[in-house]
C-alpha cells in the first residue's frame, strides 16, 4: 500500500509513510482499506444519507488485536478518528472525511450463556443479530425499537426501548465491557474493574475508547407478548394524546407506551388510500402475560374510530423489527429531543400545535413514557442523566433531498426550539443531530463534571471526538477561561 494523506485532529493534513502502513498491516488481521479497494464503499456507509463521507484509511476489524493495533496507529499519527459499530449514529458521528474510521461491523460474535442469563455480544452486532441469539433460549436484552441499529452504540448512549420500564435501559443491564482505550491498552471495565469507567460507559457514549464486546445479563421474556398498534386520524390529536398520557400515568411497569404522530408513508405496505394521511399512533407491549397484556391495553384501542389497528397477540422479535421499514438508510435525517418531567394539558397542547405544523409528512414525532425501572436508577449511578423524567419527545425529520436539508434543519431547531418550554432542558444524546454531552441536562451536572474528569483519565488528548463529546476536564478548564 501507498503513502496515505490523512487529516490529523488539528485539521492539518499529514503523510502517513508506506513503511508505516506496512507495519501496521503486519499486526492486523482485517483489512485495510483505501478509496479504490473492493469492500471500501461498504465500509463507509452508514444510516443517515446526510454524511456521505470518504475516509482516507478505514480499518475494518475481526477481533480486539484489531482494534488494539488501530487505536495504537491512531494514538501515534493522531488522525481524525471515528468509531462505527452499527452505523446508525443520528448526526453521523461514524464517519469521517479524510480522516481514519475504526469500522468494528464485523465483529458479531454472540455468545449466549442460558444458565447465567447473560450474552457476551460484539462491538458490530445490530439489536436484530441480538434478539435472534437470545430469544432462542427465551431471553432478551433489553434494546431499541428498531433492529438494525447497532448494539454498541444505542448502549453506550443509555437506550430506551419497549421493554424499558420492565428491565431498564440497555445500559442498565450490562456487567461488563471489554474496551480498548486511547493508549491502545485492552481492559475491562465493571462496577469491580474501572469502575468510574464502567460508570461513564453507561450514557456517556464513545468518549472513552473503542468497545470491543458488550456483556450483558438477559431477562425473561417471549416468544408471545402483546403488542399495541392503533392509528386514529390525527384531528382526535388532542383527545387521544391526553388519554395515552392519562393512561401512561398509572399504568404497571411491564407496559412501556409510545405516542408516535406522523403522515401514513407511501410505501406498499398502506393502502395508497390513506398515503400521507397524519395519523396518531399508540404503541408498544407489554412484558409478561399476552392474555392479561389485551384487557389491560383495551382501553386504548376505542378512542376513537381507528385508521388501523393491528393490535394482538404478537412475538418479541416481530415488535423489535415492526419499524425497521420505515426509517431506511440512504435518506436524509435530523432528529431532535427533549425529555419532559411530566405533560400537562399546555404540553399536551404545544405537542399539538406543531404536530399540525409540520411542513414535511416524513417528520415523525415519537413520545416515549419512561419511569418504571428506568426511574429505579439514582440519578448518579451511571452516566445518563434524566433518570426521573416521565416523558421523551423525539422530533426525527427525515426527507430524501438535499434541497430540501436547509427548510427541515430549520424547521426542526424551531420546534425544538419551543418545546424546551416545556422541557427539563435535557437531551438524549443519542437522539440528537448536533449537540455535545453538555447538553446531557441540568439536572445533570454533575454527570457532566464527573464525564470530563473519566475523560481526562482515559482519554486527555480527546483521539475519541466524533461523538456528543465530553471535553477532557483540562481542556473544559481551558476553554471556561
Ligand atoms: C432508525 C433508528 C432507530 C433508533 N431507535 C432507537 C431506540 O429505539 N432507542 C434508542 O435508545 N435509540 C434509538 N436510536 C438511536 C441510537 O441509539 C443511536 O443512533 C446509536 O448511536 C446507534 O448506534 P450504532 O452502533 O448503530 O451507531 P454508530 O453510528 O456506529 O455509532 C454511534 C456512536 O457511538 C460510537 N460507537 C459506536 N460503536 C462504538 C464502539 N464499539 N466503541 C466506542 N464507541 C462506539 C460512534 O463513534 C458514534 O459516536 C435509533 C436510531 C436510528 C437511526
Amino acid at each position: 500500500m501507498d503513502s496515505v494523506s490523512i487529516k490529523t485532529l488539528d485539521g492539518s493534513m499529514k503523510e502517513v509513510l508506506s513503511s508505516e502502513i506496512k507495519s501496521m498491516r503486519e499486526r492486523f488481521s482485517g483489512k485495510l482499506l483505501r478509496p479504490d479497494d473492493a469492500g471500501y464503499d461498504v465500509a463507509r456507509r452508514v444510516w443517515n444519507g446526510m454524511y456521505d463521507r470518504r475516509p482516507a484509511l478505514i480499518a475494518s476489524c475481526v477481533g480486539e488485536e484489531d482494534v488494539v493495533a488501530a487505536v495504537r496507529f491512531a494514538a501515534e499519527h493522531r488522525p481524525l478518528t471515528a468509531v462505527k459499530g452499527g452505523g446508525h449514529s443520528v448526526a453521523g458521528y461514524s464517519t469521517v472525511e479524510d480522516g481514519f474510521l475504526i469500522d468494528l461491523s464485523a465483529m458479531k460474535g454472540i455468545d449466549v450463556d442460558p444458565t447465567k442469563q447473560t450474552a457476551v455480544v460484539g462491538a458490530g452486532a445490530t439489536w436484530g443479530d441480538l434478539d435472534r441469539a437470545t430469544q432462542a433460549f427465551g431471553l432478551m436484552a433489553p434494546g431499541g425499537e428498531v433492529s438494525l441499529t447497532g448494539v454498541a452504540g444505542l448502549t453506550l448512549g443509555g437506550g430506551m426501548g419497549f421493554a424499558r420500564r420492565a428491565f431498564g435501559l440497555s445500559c442498565d443491564s450490562l456487567v461488563s465491557v471489554r474496551i480498548v482505550t486511547a493508549e491502545g491498552e485492552a481492559r475491562t471495565a465493571s462496577t469491580e474493574q474501572d469502575p468510574d469507567l464502567f460508570w461513564a460507559l453507561q450514557g456517556g457514549g464513545g468518549n472513552f475508547g473503542v468497545v470491543t464486546s458488550f456483556t450483558f445479563r438477559l431477562h425473561s421474556l417471549g416468544p408471545d407478548l402483546f403488542g399495541l398498534s392503533v392509528a386514529y386520524p390525527l384531528q382526535t390529536a388532542e383527545k387521544v394524546l391526553t388519554a395515552w398520557r392519562d393512561f401512561a400515568e398509572s399504568a404497571p411497569r411491564e407496559v412501556s407506551l409510545n405516542c408516535n404522530i406522523w403522515s401514513v408513508p407511501e410505501v406498499e405496505a398502506f393502502p395508497t388510500e390513506l398515503h400521507r394521511a397524519p395519523f396518531i399512533m399508540l404503541e408498544g407491549i407489554y412484558a409478561a402475560d399476552p392474555e392479561a397484556g389485551g384487557q389491560l391495553l383495551a382501553p386504548l384501542r376505542r378512542l376513537a374510530e381507528p385508521l388501523w389497528d393491528e393490535s394482538g397477540r404478537t412475538t418479541y422479535l416481530a415488535s423489535q423489527s415492526a419499524f425497521d421499514e420505515f426509517l431506511p438508510d440512504g435518506k436524509r435525517y435530523y432528529w431532535k429531543s427533549h425529555f419532559m418531567n411530566g405533560m400537562n394539558d399546555n404540553a399536551v397542547d404545544k405537542i399539538v400545535e406543531w404536530a399540525n405544523r409540520r411542513i414535511n409528512p416524513g417528520t415523525l414525532v415519537v413520545l416515549r413514557h419512561l419511569g418504571g425501572a428506568v426511574a429505579d436508577v439514582p440519578e448518579d449511578a451511571t452516566a445518563f442523566g434524566n433518570r426521573g423524567a416521565a416523558f421523551n419527545i423525539s422530533i426525527d425529520n427525515g426527507w430524501n433531498s438535499p434541497e430540501d436539508d436547509e427548510a427541515n434543519i430549520a424547521w426542526s431547531r424551531e420546534c425544538w426550539s419551543d418545546l424546551k418550554q416545556i422541557s427539563t432542558n435535557g437531551v438524549y444524546l443519542n437522539f440528537n443531530a448536533d449537540d455535545g454531552a453538555r447538553l446531557l441536562g441540568a439536572g445533570a451536572q454533575a454527570n457532566v463534571r464527573r464525564l470530563r474528569e473519566v475523560k481526562s483519565r482515559y482519554d486527555s488528548g480527546n483521539l475519541f471526538r466524533l461523538n456528543a463529546n465530553v471535553e477532557p476536564a483540562s481542556e473544559a478548564r481551558n476553554s471556561s477561561r
